[in-house]
């Protein structure tokens, strides 16, 4: 039944819930904690039914309704799973992968050996798992590896409203398997799962199902949620915000659990610590650890009873009928922004008082139980989110948008939503991602705001305004429409999916989006080339289509984008895998040294910087002296900085004395053995060993990098301008791109600032005053032809305009073409 109109019965209807939690009510807090009765279990009939019935069934019903913890078990129950093949879930996000197979293992009284996980880098996997759970890129990894994916006989998309891309991408291909797998009488059942009615892009896509498959749609027992939106417009200090917000929640209102949506992982620890001091807590009251147990104990003893009983369906309350949104039908007279719903109760909602120090103090005598919530927060703290907070406390926890939709939360009342999510932006000159905060959408909102209706009536306060939440878009795009797309490619053309064009995308990614990915991976070596014959059109076709080449295949195992994959296939000559392996390690890291050329406020920081930099450029000799070393660059100099910290033992002294930031050294540290393992599995003969120790590379060495950094960042040329090009004096000492028309600078940040090489690799451009390369490296122009073929263009240089550069295709031509060099230490077997 689709959701019709706002249904004004809500009030009514859950005041008489028939689902009071019927076990474990801990009755000395007036919050239920724990909520055995899921919406889903009333629906366990059909839904099986479904799936006997159909290869492919969707199943929507809010977040917290039980999807992701029953379905599994529903289809276990039923058989789905055996030696000859199990059931696999996946999650878009590591966190919910793990957290949800412990949750599931222990409803069931299953070792982890039987339900269990796989992420990127890590899992507890076994020969008897029949449950697996997995994030969707471990999933397309196996398809590239058995395309018929003939270990399982169900296979679940969970959060598929997230749309992330690899979900997306998964879709698309499980809707060829399907039916392949139909064919060989081995049938696989595909059950996409989303908190979102919104799934028209799954059935209503001819090109997708050849059937549409039938939508199940789970009600979801939602109570009302008031929400309150900040009159004035928003502040850029929202986690102050928040904190005020929390405080006077905690003050004044009455008991029910507290989550804050912030945006980062610093943000979430800044908040906790700052809530934790207002609101402290002893920590000898332990946190009802055991608690956990005893739910899942009468969850098992509940399910067992419901087999015989039948259970009462729930009143289906959708989504818009909670949420005071001013934006559908007829909602005017419930208009948010004048909140008279707290009218003289619960909150002052004017927070023009401020921020005040009395803030930090409280008076209130309850203490206040505060957890952090984000993804690479370690699991066992993780787990600590579902249970009770201990007696006499409130729980608050302070989340990223992991607790949108992945995770539910028990016992929350209150919600505080930023309205804010930090997202992976993509710069479309560069093509460099980088993490940017920006409004959520309407649905995300309101999401969030669900969270606070899951046990009892509750309160979401917005810090924003009805008018700025009118101007958010009302479903975020999916992922696939908004990136470059090369990783994608590379992996799909593993896969031996030549046409990308016809592939059965969901959403498809714009076409340009596909065809620079293809060149780029044909510049790259990762593709062939097709022989260009024929029309304009025709090639462009064809080169939409170009199979995968051996060195894109090596290339595809890395899990990394394939400009860095490249580099690490390159780099198994001489040596140089543990050298690579940092520098990509360092590229993918932010901000690795301190900013020392900060005007400083006292004499004595300024001599405090003056002794850091003295240090810093200490360790840049030592460790690029001078040759190659030195035409390295930055790229040297973040090798000498990871050097030498590592060889100190990385402490946080050492970082502080010498401008390095100790958290990215870490980072560092962890991404080297991360990749070095990664290495292994794909070169089991290489035999690296994680010794973050390291020796200056030789002078050899050096140079050999300089090529293979040149190999993986080929776009990414500049050349500087000659005297007789000189058009103006915005061209001095400026460098011309394969990208860009105009002039880019080498970043006065930068080693190679006043050296000038004639060629040049970049990681990236930012654009302040000018366009800046940043993370420089010189190369020799005979390197290009050589390593970049595609990138060169050996006709006669044009007159007019500048001989190296053709406006046509936007290439770099190589100035001395007659100078081959050929490099003689590719990978064996692989023609670049
Ligand atoms: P959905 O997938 O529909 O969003 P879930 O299956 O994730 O719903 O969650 C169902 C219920 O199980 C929620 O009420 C949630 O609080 C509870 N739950 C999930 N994981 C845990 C856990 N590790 N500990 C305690 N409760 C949990
Ligand atoms: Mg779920």
């Amino acid at each position: 039944q689709p959701a019709g109109p706002s249904v004004p019965v809500l009030q009514a209807a859950s005041s008489k819930l028939p689902c009071k939690p019927a076990v474990f009510i801990p009755v000395d807090r007036k919050v239920a904690l724990f909520n055995p009765v899921l919406p889903i279990l009333a629906e366990e009939q059909v839904i099986m039914e479904a799936i006997n019935e159909n290869p492919i069934v969707i199943i929507c019903g809010e977040t917290g309704s039980g999807k992701t913890t029953q379905v599994p078990q529903f289809l276990y129950e039923a058989g789905y799973s055996s030696s000859a093949g199990a059931i696999g879930i996946t999650e878009p996000r590591r966190v919910a992968a793990v957290s949800m197979s412990q949750r599931v293992a222990k409803e069931m009284n299953l070792s982890k050996r039987v339900v269990s996980y796989q992420i990127r880098y890590e899992g507890n996997v076994t020969d008897e798992t029949q449950i697996k759970f997995m994030t969707d890129g471990v999933l397309l990894k196996e398809i590239q590896k058995d395309f018929l994916l003939s270990k399982y006989k169900v296979v679940i998309i969970d959060e598929a409203h997230e749309r992330s891309m690899y979900t997306d991408i998964l879709i698309g291909l499980l809707s060829r398997i399907v039916p392949l797998r139909e064919k060989k009488g081995l049938p696989l059942k595909l059950i996409i799962m989303s908190a979102t009615l919104r799934v028209e892009d799954f059935t209503d896509n001819n090109k997708l199902f050849s059937v549409t498959p039938p939508v199940i749609q789970v009600d979801a027992r939602q109570f009302p949620v008031t929400v309150h939106f900040n009159k004035k417009t928003p502040l850029d200090d929202y986690s102050g915000e928040c904190f005020r917000k929390v405080c006077k929640i905690h003050r004044m209102l009455p008991s029910g659990g507290i989550l804050v949506f912030l945006t980062g992982q610093a943000e979430v620890h800044s908040l906790c610590r700052r809530l934790r001091k207002a609101f402290p807590f002893q920590k000898n009251n332990t946190a009802g650890d055991d608690d956990k147990g005893e739910s899942v104990e009468e969850m098992r003893k509940f399910k067992k009873s419901r087999k015989q009983k039948k259970v009462m369906a729930l009143p289906k309350i959708d989504l818009d009928n909670y949420s005071v949104v001013p934006v559908d039908e007829g909602d005017e007279d419930r208009d948010a922004e004048t909140d008279d719903d707290m009218a003289g109760s619960d909150i002052d909602l004017d927070l023009g008082d401020g921020d005040s120090e009395e803030d930090e103090k409280s008076d209130s005598s309850l203490p206040l139980y505060v957890l952090p919530l984000y993804s690479l927060l370690a699991p066992e703290k993780q787990a600590k989110v579902f249970r009770p907070p201990p007696p006499g406390t409130r729980l608050c926890v302070v989340a990223t948008n992991v607790a949108e939709t992945s995770l539910t939360i028990p016992g929350i009342k209150y919600v505080v939503d930023c309205g804010k999510v930090k997202k992976r932006f993509y710069d479309k000159i560069t093509g460099v991602s980088s993490f940017r905060i920006t409004w959520i959408s309407q649905a995300s909102a309101n999401q969030r705001a669900g969270r606070a209706g899951r046990t009892e009536p509750g309160h979401c306060y917005r810090l924003y305004s009805s008018a700025v939440f009118m101007d958010f878009e009302k479903f975020s795009a999916p992922e696939i429409t908004k990136r470059p797309v090369e990783d994608l490619i590379l992996q799909m053309k593993a896969l031996n999916i030549e046409k990308v064009i016809n592939f059965p995308f969901p959403t498809p990614p714009p076409t340009e989006a596909l065809a620079a990915a293809e060149e780029l991976l044909i510049a790259l070596g990762a593709l062939k080339e097709p022989p260009m014959t024929g029309r304009l059109k025709q090639q462009l076709a064809a080169k939409l289509s170009c199979p995968i080449s051996p060195l894109g295949r090596i290339m595809a195992t890395f899990p990394v984008a394939p400009r860095y994959a490249k580099m690490l296939a390159l780099s198994r000559q001489h040596d140089c895998l543990p050298y690579t392996i940092t520098i990509v390690s360092a590229m993918t890291v932010r901000e690795l040294f301190e900013e020392l050329d900060r005007p400083a406020v006292s004499e004595e920081e300024t001599a405090e910087l003056k002794g850091k930099k003295a240090r810093f450029l200490q360790i840049q000799r030592i460790w690029a002296g001078q040759g190659s070393m030195q035409k390295l660059g930055d790229l040297m100099v973040m090798l000498g900085a990871v050097g030498a910290c590592e060889y100190a033992g990385c402490t946080r002294k050492f970082c502080e004395e010498n401008g390095l930031r100790y958290k990215a050294m870490l980072e560092i540290r962890r991404l080297r053995g991360q990749l070095t393992t990664a290495v292994n599995s794909v070169c089991t003969d290489a035999g690296l060993y994680v010794d973050p120790k390291m020796k200056p590379p030789t002078e050899a060495q050096a140079t050999y990098l300089r090529q293979i950094v040149l190999a993986g960042l080929g776009d990414h040329v500049a050349r500087r301008v000659q005297a007789e090009e000189l058009l103006d004096d915005k061209w001095k000492n400026a460098y011309k791109t394969a990208l860009l028309d105009d002039p880019v600078f080498i970043h006065p940040s930068s080693v190679l600032f006043k050296q000038l090489p004639e060629f040049v690799v970049y990681q990236e451009i930012v654009e302040t005053t000018k366009l800046y390369m940043k993370g420089v490296s010189a190369v020799e122009p005979e390197w290009i032809p050589a390593l970049l073929p595609p990138y060169c263009h050996f006709g006669k240089p044009l007159e007019n305009p500048p001989p190296s550069y053709c406006p046509e295709t936007g290439r770099v031509r190589c100035h001395r073409p007659s100078v081959f060099y050929r490099v003689s230490w590719q990978l064996p077997a692989v023609e670049v």
